[in-house]
């Protein structure tokens, strides 16, 4: 069983919570200087939670609730505890984090953001300081001097980009003095379904240098401007996977003067077509990406809102650039990458937090090892969760969504509506005329919280894309219990149950009264993409929500083994590297065998990432991808492992005799990729494979 909820499970849950409970009033009567002491001597969990929760009545006047005891040993024990909104999990971790950091290794505690980093560390600094440990944060703003002091600390919070980009910059350091970083010890992930299953795939890039494709992306554009879907590509009935038609195949090989764009050497040109007809046929303005300050900024799908530093990978991006005639952004060359999944598994300890785990317990499990235990809450939950409101149309829908705003802000409840995209959130803003209103798709984290914190209050309406304001509490303002809490409408439902959980939990919080609706059309995309598939479940969302889900984790599941040989691979050059580091090599000796390893690992992952484009052909004609890339992946692994060392020597030699400072090295910045390291696209083969064609060959 995966849930830890069971009869006994409560049973033994309460006698251990009354041990803490019995320890909490011993140490009550202690002074501070002796707690510190106790702290320190401290060899049990739950003898550290009593001695934090008195830690935190003293500091902060919280007498943290049993339940939140419950969750910091849940938490102490590397599990993933589901905790909903308001729960208070930002006190409720701290016993744990100091139960990891006792050792003195420093402990990190991930924030969906900078500013929730800053402010929990602050509001906590308190009891870890009256305990003797410290604790900083980190935010993007900070230099390297900063950031290697704040992870000298023993509590760092810091979200899990600016830790990732840290790693990766540790990565290509020179000097030992250069990394910022100690080794991983423990890891505290606050909102852990965002991060370890949203964003977990989602590759970290560190990129320098340059180097375009933007050539072959301005030339391909026109051609794919003029393809007729049906005639030169198909898309599928469920609009997710594009091929190219012999019709079309032929137009790009006149185009492009080739005589087969098929074959291997003109890879380049054939994935250039392929991400044209992708921009054009598949990406939708405003809704995938919108154009701003001539610039493409992608949507982030879970939280409907600008996703900040992300692009799609590169060849793609640029396809879209084309496709709106802006300028071409710097690509670059992809130094390190490293995605946020792989980035947890280097921490020895590990565990999280969320209002949302149970429905995701078996990928927990499969990928990280975490069970989840669901922790009740303090006070019985009260919000009705109503069942959908169904409409034919798109448009009757929305017409009914904006008559229930009518009706209900007529009353003065506070009403939160949660709409999937940045593209609906505006439209349904225009059209509710003459009620006031937020529209929460903003940027800036700050503004955000506070617009999110103001949705309790009497007469509120907000208008928030998906999951906008994680992490910040709606309390309700005077008068709105009798009027029956938060409203929360749903405007769609989303491919994952989870995400529509997350929304209606904005409601409800700490017994407060509330109620939960969705309204959905037999026109939203779950429906015609998913609902089709399988008539049987045509009318009920939740159904299709299931199996998508189940879909979605085998397809990362299968992509997982792709990955993993490679994040082996980065794993034993990184230790090479470290060692050529910390060695005692002259100094220009060591810095060239640095770099020499840089250059070949950034080319290594070039060739890995064409080698990945391609792969989907072999699956077509019949061969096991797999095992084809496996095989081809391990070769070119040794040919780089073998190369380093005659590398090194030869570009000694160059070094010594021109003089040159290998030291130098051009300009390097971070980003994330919006996608998956195979592209979407090969995803939606995958996806479509398993469908039709090879599911006994893929999953086999
Ligand atoms: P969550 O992250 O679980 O959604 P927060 O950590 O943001 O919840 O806490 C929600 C609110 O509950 C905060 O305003 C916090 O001050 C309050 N709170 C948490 N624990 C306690 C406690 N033991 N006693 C009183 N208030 C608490
Ligand atoms: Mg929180």
């Amino acid at each position: 069983m995966s849930l830890l909820r069971s009869w006994f499970g409560d049973r033994s849950a309460a006698a251990e919570i009354r041990h803490i409970n019995r320890r909490r009033v011993e140490f009550a009567n202690t002074d501070a200087a002796s707690l510190r002491e106790a702290f320190r001597k401290s060899k049990d969990l739950a003898g550290t939670v009593a001695i934090v929760a008195v830690a935190a009545a003293r500091t902060l006047s919280m007498e943290m609730f049993d339940v939140q005891l419950q969750g910091a040993l849940a938490l102490g024990r590397g599990r993933v505890a589901e905790m909903q909104t308001g729960e208070g999990k930002t006190l409720a971790c701290t016993p744990a984090v100091a139960w990891y950091a006792r050792e003195g290794s420093g402990v990190h505690v991930m924030t969906v953001n900078d500013y929730l980093a800053r402010r929990d560390a602050k509001w906590m600094g308190s009891i870890y300081e009256s305990l003797g440990l410290t604790v900083g944060c980190i935010q993007q703003t900070m230099n390297a001097a900063e950031r290697r002091r704040a992870y000298a600390c023993d509590v760092t919070y810091a979200t899990a980009n600016e830790i990732g980009f840290d790693f990766l910059r540790d990565q290509l350091a020179l000097r030992l003095e250069d990394q910022v970083h100690r080794p991983f010890h423990a890891v505290v992930i606050d909102e852990a379904d965002s991060i370890l299953i949203d964003e977990a795939r989602i590759p970290l890039v560190l990129a320098g240098g340059e180097e375009d494709e933007e050539a072959l992306a301005r030339r391909a554009d026109p051609l794919v401007r003029r393809f007729v879907r049906g005639l030169d590509f198909t898309l599928d009935e469920y609009g997710r996977n594009i091929a190219l038609t012999d019709a079309g195949a032929r137009a790009a090989e006149r185009y492009f003067h080739s005589a087969n764009i098929y074959a291997e050497e003109n890879l380049a040109l054939y994935t250039a077509v392929h991400n044209a007809i992708h921009a054009h046929g598949l990406l939708r303005r405003d809704v995938d990406y919108v154009v701003k300050d001539r610039s493409i900024e992608s949507v982030d799908q879970f939280k409907g809102r600008i996703a900040q530093d992300r692009r799609w990978p590169a060849g793609l991006h640029t396809a879209l650039e084309a496709k709106e005639g802006l300028p071409f952004r710097k690509q670059g060359r992809v130094l390190a990458s490293i995605t946020l999944q792989n980035m947890v598994a280097l921490y020895p300890q590990a565990c999280g937090m969320t209002g949302t785990a149970a429905t995701q317990a078996e990928e927990f499990r499969r990928f990280y090892g975490m069970t989840v235990e669901v922790i009740p809450t303090n006070r019985p939950m009260i919000r009705v969760d109503e069942s959908d409101a169904v409409f034919p149309t798109k448009r009757a829908k929305e017409e009914a969504v904006i008559e229930e705003i009518r009706t209900i802000h007529a009353t003065g409840e506070p009403i939160l509506v949660g709409t999937a995209s940045v593209e609906e959130s505006e439209r349904l803003s225009l059209r509710l005329t003459g009620i006031p209103h937020a529209v929460l798709n903003a940027r800036n984290e700050e503004e955000e919280a506070a617009i999110v914190a103001r949705a309790g209050e009497r007469g509120a309406v907000t208008i928030s894309t998906n999951m906008a304001g994680r992490g910040v509490d709606i309390r309700l303002g005077e008068g709105v219990v009798e009027l029956g809490g938060l409203f929360v409408i749903g405007m769609n439902r989303h491919e994952s149950r989870r995400i529509d959980h997350q929304l209606r939990g904005r409601s409800g919080r700490q017994g407060d009264p509330g109620r939960s609706r969705f309204f959905v059309s037999k026109e939203d995309d779950l429906m015609t993409q998913y609902g089709m598939e399988h008539p049987e479940h045509h009318h009920d969302a939740e159904s299709i929500q299931r199996l998508v889900e189940g879909q979605n984790l085998e397809i990362r599941l299968f992509l997982n083994k792709y990955e993993s040989v490679i994040e082996g691979q980065r794993q034993r050059i990184q230790e090479r590297r470290q060692a050529i580091l910390e060695s005692a090599q002259p100094e220009i000796e060591r810095l060239v065998a640095l770099r020499t390893i840089d250059d070949l690992w950034s080319a290594y992952l070039e060739t890995v990432t064409e080698l990945r484009a391609g792969i989907h052909w072999q699956g077509y004609t019949g061969h096991d991808p797999l095992y084809a890339y496996l095989t081809k992946v391990d070769a070119l692994y040794r040919e780089l492992d073998e190369s380093i060392e005659p590398e090194t020597a030869i570009r000694l030699e160059q070094a010594r005799a021109s003089g040159v400072d290998p030291s130098q090295r051009g300009a390097t910045w971070t980003y994330l990729t919006t996608d998956m390291p195979f592209g979407n696209y090969t995803e939606r083969v995958f996806r479509g494979l398993s469908r039709k064609v090879a599911k006994r060959q893929l999953w086999g």
